[in-house]
């Protein structure tokens, strides 16, 4: 190949596979239809498993059990501090099955094993963590009310029962953001994972059994979208959705709850982000930091650096940095420790990525590295950089989510922030600047829900993320996440003969 390089054969263990059903009221059980799914090994194409293809009929009894857990289980009744003893004891399983977890991971979406023992499974066993300690600190307001004849507080409650429907990007950290801050807050669940990672989230149920979770507060019910989805996006039982996925999607999301009983909805969505690079920056870092903002995770993040834009005076000098460096962007098995890039999801996504360079190609883009898929086993393609892409090209406004990186040059200030905001996303943005008062301005004009200075991907616990337009509608992580799984109560009584207001 080109660019890049590509590495042998695999240095980890392949993961057993032990669950493979749904997992409703604590019992792990066959569809009622009995189908099944296939899911695959994208290194290779082959039948992983065959999973429990949950319907209509099982998100019913899913939500069935999730009710009763809520209505009159333990689960939202006990203390705070009875429900962080077990999320916590939950964060301890997690972390004892670290090297399993991410395995499963790796071995169903791709994912680079070593990213995953070192990041995303401590990142998943992190929520739970954070949200344990937070599970105990719920609480309302004083109110001083208009009218001094009136005592008034609020309680916060939990929302209810909880649908959380998540992509096969990030399987644990989907799973461990949405659930965590829903077990906090007391909420009961069922959770769908995507149909092409069901894997580390029936771990995760197997899990939950062993923490003590009373049967019904975690649900998994494993399908399709265009089903097992879309029972829960229109159930009637269900008080709240929280999804993470395309745009389009989420668009059918909202107009299900719309159009079933008004439940509320959380929306995580698409990005096109723009990392921005001003001429004052340091050459080397800031093409490594392109390169990571956009090819970390083979590109499929919603906040990839998908648009990166240079300032002229160091334009030429961040581009051949970036074509020397990108050389190094091993793609290969992604259980193998050299790899730094695995193969895309599915084939579906292969060939939608392969496409989105076709168009690049065709509508004048100028390739400058990469371009091609890599063997004729497994979905992996190169890392692809376009350079002179112009703002009508599909590949500047839609998000391909795939190793493929649009650049772009801009002149002042001004022009880089017109640039960035240049699109219907607004999930994420970078900018690499030694000049706080560029940093200030920009980070303040730029349309995004989260934005980086001379970092990229510096997610934290308590930071809160998302989007600005139409790359969704709510936060997660950090406290925003967990009041989004409660709702206010406000009490008022008469107060009488008292000394004060
Ligand atoms: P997707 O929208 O196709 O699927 C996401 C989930 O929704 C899956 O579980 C799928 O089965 C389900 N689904 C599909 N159709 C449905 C329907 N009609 N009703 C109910 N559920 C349905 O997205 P994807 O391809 O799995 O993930 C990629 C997308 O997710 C990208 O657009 C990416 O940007 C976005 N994403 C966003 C964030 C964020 O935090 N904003 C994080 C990760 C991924």
């Amino acid at each position: 190949m080109e660019n890049g390089k590509c590495n042998g054969g695999a240095t980890a263990k392949l993961p057993e596979i032990k669950f493979t059903k749904l997992f409703i009221n604590g019992q792990f059980l066959d569809a009622a239809s009995g189908k099944t799914f296939e899911t695959i090994d994208p290194r290779n194409g082959e039948v992983i498993a065959k999973i429990a293809a949950g319907d209509k009929e099982d998100v019913d009894l899913a939500v069935n059990a999730a009710r009763h857990a809520f209505d009159h289980g333990p689960w939202p009744r006990m203390t705070g501090f009875e429900r962080a003893r077990i999320i916590n004891k939950y964060t301890d399983l997690i972390q004892q099955n670290i090297e399993e977890l991410a395995a499963l991971d790796a071995v169903d979406g791709g994912k680079l094993f070593q990213v995953g023992k070192m990041n995303d499974i401590p990142a998943a066993a992190g929520h739970f963590r954070y949200y344990a300690g937070a599970a105990d600190k719920i609480h309302g307001e004083t109110l001083r009310m208009t009218r001094p004849s009136l005592f008034g507080y609020t309680l916060k409650e939990p929302i209810g029962v909880v649908g959380h429907i998540i992509p096969w990007n990030f399987p644990s950290i989907m799973f461990a953001m949405k659930v965590a801050p829903a077990l906090a807050a007391g909420c009961t669940m069922v959770v769908k994972p995507a149909e092409q990672t069901p894997l580390s989230a029936l771990f995760y149920a197997h899990l939950s059994k062993e923490a003590g979770f009373p049967d019904g507060v975690i649900n998994v019910v494993t399908g399709f979208g265009s089903t097992a989805g879309a029972a829960i996006a229109s159930h009637m039982d269900i008080d709240k959705v929280s999804f993470t996925g395309s745009t389009d999607v989420g668009r059918k999301i909202m107009q299900a709850a719309a159009t079933s009983n008004l439940k509320k909805v959380s929306l995580e969505l698409g990005g096109k982000s723009p990392l921005l690079i001003f001429d004052d920056a340091d050459v080397n870092k800031a093409a490594e930091l392109a390169l990571l903002g956009c090819f970390y995770n083979k590109g499929e993040i919603c906040v990839a650096s998908s648009r990166v834009f240079v300032q002229e005076a160091i334009y030429d000098k961040v581009v051949a940095k970036m074509v020397e460096k990108v050389k190094d962007w091993t793609v290969g098995d992604p259980f193998d420790s050299t790899s730094r890039q695995g193969p895309q999801v599915d084939k579906k996504q292969h060939e939608k990525v392969l496409s989105y360079i076709e168009h690049g190609k065709n509508e004048g883009a100028t390739l400058l590295t990469g371009g091609n898929a890599i063997g004729d086993k497994g979905y992996y393609i190169e890392p692809t950089i376009f350079a002179d892409v112009t703002e009508d090209m599909k590949i500047y406004k839609e998000e391909i989510f795939g190793p493929v990186m649009s650049l772009m040059k801009f002149k002042t200030i001004e022009e880089g922030i017109k640039c960035a905001n240049n699109t219907k996303y607004g999930l994420a943005a970078g900018i690499v600047s030694q000049n706080v008062d560029v940093i200030n301005t920009v980070s303040r004009s730029i349309k995004a829900g989260v934005i980086w200075v001379n970092c990229y991907f510096a997610f934290d616990l308590d930071s809160p993320y998302g989007g600005y337009k139409m790359s969704g509608n709510c936060r997660e992580s950090g406290m925003d996440a967990l009041d989004s799984y409660l709702q206010v109560k406000s009490i008022a009584m008469p107060l009488h003969n008292s000394p004060w207001m």
